[in-house]
């Protein structure tokens, strides 16, 4: 039986064709694209580990772990100055001015930024700041802000949708792609399953990322912090991630110094074991067959 809307997985090289192995041989049976952003390399031999607060929240906290992420080790720095919440009378993130802090975090520390933008009005006045944006998982369906960040030469850290498929992931990149922008970092960041909300916050589908390697180029790391919601789970699901073969690790961080984080302080891990889980990814080769992408470089969009 034909049903309407069904995609498939062999449908890939016909639905995305601007981000689908099969249609792009110059990157072979395992090459990956190298996407960089600000001199570091997504997708090349060293995985990239990002660290930070879930939010930004005041000039102390951002920059005070932005210090303790770069003695850490880690590669980038990450932060949310708009975030998406559950309830609109949550704290939203702190705007504007949380983009000025992250600047400031930048010029103190050299870490380059990704950040979230939810709003496609928005998306030039956050590409001023950002390094790198960020689509969080619940606007990975947002086909206007998908073209929007398309539009900008900013590279993309694309998080999957808490209920996408692999195809419709793709699609999102896809529309991105479509911009002219071929600059997109995949991040899966766990799914909705029936155990999610009993003992973890979803599902980590470490499974995704040698079957997103097969049917593309683009490099894919792994946010086990919002995919478990449990701190002492983010260690070894980032060695199991990396394990999986992924090409980095977005990671929400802490440190009791600046106080109770306003969102996701559960799951957020501290400088110290951040910088276990840095030595371990960049002690450490790709040797596997799917941890072995081997870098191309094709020209920049
Ligand atoms: C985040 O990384 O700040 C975030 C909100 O994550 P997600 O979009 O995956 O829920
Ligand atoms: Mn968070």
């Amino acid at each position: 039986m034909r049903i309407a809307g069904q995609v498939h997985i062999d449908d890939i090289p016909k639905i995305c064709p601007l981000v689908s192995r099969a249609v792009n041989p110059q990157y072979g049976e395992i090459g990956t694209r190298v996407v960089e952003v600000a001199g570091v390399r997504f997708g090349g031999e060293r995985p990239v580990v990002i660290g930070g607060p879930c939010a930004v929240e005041s000039h102390a906290q951002t920059v005070g772990l932005a210090h303790a992420v770069k003695r850490a080790g880690a590669d980038m720095l990450r932060g949310g100055a708009y975030k998406p919440r559950t309830s609109p009378h949550d704290f939203q993130g702190s705007g504007l001015e949380g983009l000025c802090i992250l600047s400031v975090a930048r010029q103190e520390t050299g870490l380059p930024i990704v950040t979230e933008v939810m709003d496609p009005r928005l998306v030039g006045e956050v590409a001023q700041v950002a390094d790198m944006l960020q689509v969080g998982s619940r606007n990975m369906h947002n086909y206007t802000l998908l073209a929007e960040v398309g539009r900008t030469r900013k590279p993309i850290l694309l998080k999957r949708g808490m209920s996408a498929s692999l195809c419709e992931w793709l699609g999102a990149a896809e529309y991105i792609a479509k911009q002219g922008n071929l600059d997109i970092v995949l991040c899966e960041r766990g799914i909705r399953g029936f155990p999610s909300g009993e003992y973890s916050r979803y599902v980590l589908d470490l499974n995704v990322i040698p079957a997103a390697k097969t049917l593309t180029f683009l490099p894919i790391i792994v946010d086990p912090s919002h995919a478990t919601g449990v701190s002492a789970m983010v260690e070894p699901a980032s060695r199991a991630a990396l394990e999986m073969g992924s090409h980095g690790l977005l990671i929400e961080v802490a440190e009791a110094a600046f106080g109770e984080p306003k969102c996701d302080g559960l799951q957020a891990i501290d400088g110290a074991a951040l910088g276990r889980i840095v030595k371990f990814a960049h002690t450490r080769r790709q040797h596997s067959e799917f941890r072995s992408p081997k870098a191309v470089e094709v020209g920049a969009n």
